[in-house]
């Protein structure tokens, strides 16, 4: 069988390798329950205490204060845009969206399907979203303000959150969540599809602050409610055990093997920059995104020609560099080096990068 290789899918994407052992070990026979984890009942004390654990780690891992709820939810970040203005939006008054790419723009469509007033207060769409606005105009009277912390497709980051005064920010970070600290202080709701950063496809993690849930409609769809997750700890109905399993070892993990999200932040940054100075200087390999405004989970970058692009990712995957294929929308080249992605990921890619620039420069 063929060893693992240097994975830099964009999504679903690598996980720790003592996250998977972990379960690997224990699959057969969770915790002593002589049954699997994907066997033993939601409402049994050995699932209670993975569900619990979670939250508590993600508690501790991003500072929260008792104001927030931590839930895990199903339908993706996909139902969140949905969800988000159907639960905020109520009472006819707007909120504002920044439209930074791809998953911004279907976040504004859904609010819009559903005829909630929402106003785009910034967009880089002139550029092809190759850029963050850095002044944005949010209105003071805006419900929430709206946006995508790391665009995962174009390969931009905001690298501070924006100050919105009083009005609470919700912010899809499925890209980036739990990859450096947090200022919670202006931060309303995060959610995040976990197949990105914290786990497998089939779970959303929402971080709610309380007060929002009090914007929430009485007369709205049972399961598209915050309230009736925030209200059962997201055990209304059967929750996705399995993927909050993996995520309580993800989290396990960045606290006690990483040492902290200031850690894992250092380390992020420390592979980004290999990637992204070595990428500058070779007048071969040509950066996407703006600096200042570039990602450090998403490394977006381009060759001389699409031919080359073609040619590179498949020499890629011979040589056990998998997933370097530009989302099907922008074409090119990503690299996606979330926080599973190890150092000597990054020095095998720049080492084939090198090798492949000298036989085709
Ligand atoms: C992948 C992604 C989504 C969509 O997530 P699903 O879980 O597939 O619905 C939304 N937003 C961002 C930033 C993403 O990277």
């Amino acid at each position: 069988m063929k060893d693992r290789i240097h994975n830099f899918n964009a999504g679903p994407a690598a996980l720790p390798l003592p996250v998977l052992e972990e379960i690997k070990d224990s699959f057969l026979n969770f915790n002593g329950s002589g049954m699997s984890i994907t066997e033993v009942s939601h409402r049994s004390k050995w699932f209670d205490d993975v569900i619990n654990d979670a939250i508590e780690r993600t508690h501790r891992l991003l500072n929260l204060n008792d104001q927030y709820k931590v839930l895990f939810l199903q339908g993706g970040a996909s139902m969140q845009f949905c969800m988000i203005p159907l639960n905020f939006l109520s009472d006819g008054r707007s909120a504002d969206y920044v439209n930074t790419g791809t998953w911004s723009t279907k976040a504004i469509k859904e609010a819009q399907l559903q005829n909630k007033p929402v106003k785009v207060v910034a967009s880089s769409e002139d550029k092809n979203f190759s850029y963050i606005p850095n002044v944005i105009p949010f209105n003071s009277d805006a419900v929430y303000a709206h946006l995508t912390s790391n665009n995962t497709i174009k390969g931009t980051q905001y690298a501070f959150l924006p100050d919105t005064g009083n009005v609470p920010l919700v912010i899809d970070m499925s890209s980036d969540i739990m990859s450096r600290p947090l200022d919670m202080s202006h931060i309303g709701m995060i959610y995040a599809g976990a197949q990105k950063n914290i786990g497998p496809a089939g779970v959303c993690m929402v971080i709610i602050r309380q007060d929002l849930l009090d914007l929430v409609p009485a007369h709205i769809p049972t399961m598209l409610s915050y309230k009736t997750f925030a209200d059962k700890n997201s055990m209304y109905n059967t929750p996705p055990c399995f993927g909050i399993y993996t995520i309580q070892l993800v989290l396990k993990w960045l606290e006690e093997t990483i040492g902290g999200l200031e850690k894992m932040d250092a380390r992020n940054r420390e592979k980004a920059t290999l990637l992204y100075d070595f990428i500058d200087n070779s007048g071969f390999y040509k950066a996407t995104a703006a600096i200042g405004s570039r990602s450090l989970m998403n490394v977006t970058f381009r060759l001389p020609d699409e031919t080359l692009e073609k040619a590179f990712i498949a020499k890629a995957v011979e040589n056990d560099l998998g997933g370097l294929k530009g989302h099907r929308s922008v074409g090119g080249c990503r690299a996606s080096i979330y926080n599973a992605t190890a150092v000597t990921a990054i020095t095998d890619l720049i080492s084939f990068m090198k090798e492949f620039e000298q036989q085709s420069g």
